[in-house]
């Protein structure tokens, strides 16, 4: 697969007083043109870290390990000058973060915010920017966007600010959209529209996205394909019907597991996962996720599995599976020894 974003070993570590953090520990992932992949984990497992590394905004006591490949169409993001990369956010790819309240700038008028990458980037002059700027919070269900404009972030809405800052991702038509949980810091009732609002925009653009959420329902229905992390790595990853069809990771099944279903009888204990996520200092040898897994032996406690990749037949799965392999088939890859549901076909990575 020719990707948007090549990423292969990719390791990320933190040099902190109290030692090493592996929170990026060989993370490999290929994304296409007009894709969307949801990045699934619980909080700490590194989505967030790799989203950063990705757009260039580690701080500065990271350190990126040799051996990391991290190419965006076809340029080598690595070997980049800080100024060459600091040049492709915005117009190439850009991310929308978790509070709009924080990454929006207080004392600047909205209007001015949604123009100034069209301005810095692209050099549109001031009136065809305004004019854009108009449009686009039209686009993305802003009522009254003429005064809107002169407004500041906190004469806005948690969702309206979103919608503002999704404005701001999109002024400079990215090829690569990054959305690390744009939903968290918003009421309930206004999640599902912010989230229907960046598919519709993702699909409308042939933009790929990367949506980042603990959330295995957020996924469903708006990804065409998801990769779970736990601990630094990604240890499921597959086209999104597949993913639910035929889970393989304990963890991923874990996760499905917690999310509350409509049938479920009243007042019954919503299932969690026992334990917490290990420190990635000194991370243990073995799976990770061992010490919460039902089914670890004496083996996952000492090695860790291997990325397997499954290839199936394309009419394994029900649903939309359009990605694939170079034979036609579709691929399935998790780190695990003892995988659930059966498969038929395997070939190490
Ligand atoms: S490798 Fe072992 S411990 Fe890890 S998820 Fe699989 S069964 Fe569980």
């Amino acid at each position: 697969m020719s990707g948007v974003l090549y990423v292969a070993s990719l390791r990320a570590h933190f040099h902190t007083p109290k030692g090493v953090v592996h929170a990026i520990d060989g993370v490999s992932l290929d994304i296409a043109p007009g894709r969307a992949l949801g990045l699934v984990g619980e909080s700490g497992c590194g989505k967030s870290v790799f989203a950063r590394t990705v757009m260039g905004l580690l701080p500065s006591y990271a350190r990126i390990l040799p051996g990391s490949e991290l190419r965006f169409q076809g340029q080598d993001l690595l070997a980049l000058p800080a100024r060459q990369r600091r040049a492709l956010c915005g117009p190439e790819m850009a991310m929308i973060f978790q509070d709009p309240m924080t990454s929006l700038n207080p004392v600047m008028r909205i209007g001015d915010q949604i123009m100034e990458g069209m301005r810095f980037h692209l050099g549109t002059p001031k009136s065809e920017a305004r004019a854009r700027a108009l449009e686009l919070l039209t686009e993305v269900g802003i009522p009254q966007a003429e005064q809107r404009l002169r407004q500041y972030p906190h004469q806005l809405s948690g969702g309206m600010r979103q919608r503002v800052a999704i404005s701001i991702a999109l002024a400079c038509e990215p090829t690569l959209l990054i959305a690390d949980e744009p939903t968290t810091a918003l009421d309930v009732t206004v999640q599902a529209g912010i989230l229907d609002l960046l598919q519709r925009e993702q699909r409308a653009r042939h933009m790929s996205l990367i949506l980042i959420t603990h959330d295995l329902g957020v996924v469903a229905g708006r990804c065409d394909e998801v990769a779970v992390m736990y601990a630094g790595n990604i240890v499921e990853h597959a086209d999104t019907a597949a993913l639910f069809a035929r889970t393989r990771m304990p963890y991923t099944q874990a996760l499905l597991d917690s999310i509350p279903k409509l049938e479920q009888p009243p007042h019954q204990r919503l299932n969690s996962i026992g334990g917490r996520p290990p420190q990635l200092i000194n991370p243990p040898d073995g799976c990770r996720f061992a010490p919460r897994c039902q089914y670890a032996d004496a083996q996952c406690r000492e090695a860790l599995p291997p990325f397997i990749k499954d290839i199936y037949a394309g009419d394994v799965y029900d649903g939309d599976v359009s990605g694939g392999d170079a034979c036609g088939g579709q691929v399935h890859g998790y780190a695990c020894w003892r995988p659930l549901n059966s498969a038929p076909a395997s070939a190490n990575s």
